[in-house]
């Protein structure tokens, strides 16, 4: 139950925003209001008849007690799954932003993508490796507990072996996104040495296995199980996530090797860092009616960019108040060399938050501007171009 998207495509719709809770290992760990729900909700099921079924003449108070304490310990096993794919990431060299505990389970939000096969591969497996070893450890203190113990901690431990357990064959069916399936994709990827090919087949399997569980899980609910809405919404967001991801690698096939100088926006009318937003808005603003500007130090070297809206915010007396530089966002990120991969532009956050990025020269000075809409651009382009190419290989072959 436990998924991760990687960069700033791809990306899976999260219904809802997640709040913080902690930061472990320099990690930030966040909480979906759904992941709340889901907690409740585990802890209703547990508590009204896993443990009743589990424990004669157990009092509601003590049930519901334990349905709260697994849906914890559960928690706890999805954050230290996660932890397992983002420490090896980190030691790849991929910068882990947050990990995100929502409405299935886990997400780790990667700023970039493993660069080589067996980078991948070990990243898939760690997270289900951690998985196993905490049902193991649970398994082997179900099995040394004396015959003493009381029926509710048994049923604790019990539980855990049960759920780490279905977690983990979950997580290895070869469904991409899942684990199983960016594993099938690195076993393609090492095979063929075609990222993007490996992606595209992954994906496709994922989403055959997402029919197929949307399928099973409404004969199963029709059959009166109603466990099986479960199967069929998880193999609704399996499918989705397998179809975001192969656009996602169609992008990055379209883009990579396409430089940020090649789609930028030129000429560029940059703002000396000195000059007060009062006067930003009249003497550029107004005349060029561009939504943003470079702003640049007194070398011409670019340390942001400036927009309409946050000069907007400002009252007059703050605009004559206030340099450019101040109220500039100098988010480093939005900053790129022009021989910069497009396809490693659109892993930027800044980027995806701004929708644009100021394009530099060696020195440092502004050379244009590229936006999230030249980026699409080039991309109807180089369909427009694909078509052409499969078209008249068609007519060749045929
Ligand atoms: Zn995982």
């Amino acid at each position: 139950m436990t998924v991760r998207h990687c960069g700033s495509y791809g990306v899976i719709a999260m219904p809802g925003r997640s709040f913080r809770i902690a930061r472990i290992a320099g990690i930030p760990v966040g909480v979906s209001p759904w992941w709340l729900a889901i907690v409740a909700l585990i802890t209703w099921s547990l508590g009204a008849s896993y443990f009743p079924e589990e424990i004669h003449g157990i009092s509601p108070g003590v049930s519901y007690a334990l349905g709260l304490g697994s849906a914890l310990l559960l928690f706890a096993s999805i954050l230290a799954h996660e932890f397992g794919h983002a420490l090896v990431a980190r030691r790849a060299g991929i910068e882990v932003e947050e990990i995100d505990l929502w409405l299935l389970g886990g997400v780790s939000r990667m700023r970039g993508e493993a660069h080589d096969p067996d980078d991948e591969l070990r990243y898939a497996l760690a997270g289900p490796a951690v998985t196993a070893v905490i049902a193991v450890c649970f398994g082997v203190v179900a099995l040394l507990l004396p015959s003493s113990t009381p029926a509710v901690v048994r049923a604790l431990v019990e539980y855990q072996v049960l759920v780490n357990a279905l977690i983990l064959v979950f997580n290895m069916l070869p469904a991409f996104p899942l684990d199983g399936g960016r594993v099938l994709r690195s076993l393609l990827w090492r095979r063929s040495g075609d990222v993007g090919r490996s992606t595209a087949t992954a994906a496709s399997v994922g989403r055959g296995f997402g029919y197929v569980m949307i399928f099973l899980g409404i004969l199963e609910f029709l059959g009166g199980a109603p466990e099986g809405l479960w199967l069929a919404l998880i193999g609704f967001f399996v499918m989705m996530a397998a179809g975001s991801q192969a656009v996602g690698a169609q992008v990055q096939a379209a883009l990579s090797g396409v430089h940020a100088s090649e789609l930028m926006s030129t000429p560029v009318v940059s703002i000396p860092e000195r000059t007060s937003a009062l006067q930003a808005g009249t003497e550029y603003f107004v005349p060029y009616r561009y939504t943003s500007f470079p702003v640049v130090d007194e070398r011409g070297r670019a340390i942001g960019l400036v927009s309409v809206a946050q000069i907007d915010a400002l009252t007059r007396q703050q605009r004559s108040a206030r340099w450019v530089a101040d109220i500039a966002d100098r988010d480093p990120g939005l900053i790129v060399g022009g021989g910069e991969d497009v396809a490693r532009l659109l892993e930027r956050p800044a980027f995806a938050r701004v929708g644009r990025a100021v394009v530099v020269d060696e020195p440092g000075s502004p050379i244009g501007l590229v936006s999230i809409t030249d980026v699409q651009r080039a991309l109807r382009a180089s369909r427009l171009t694909d078509h052409a190419t499969s078209g008249s290989t068609h007519t060749a072959a045929g």
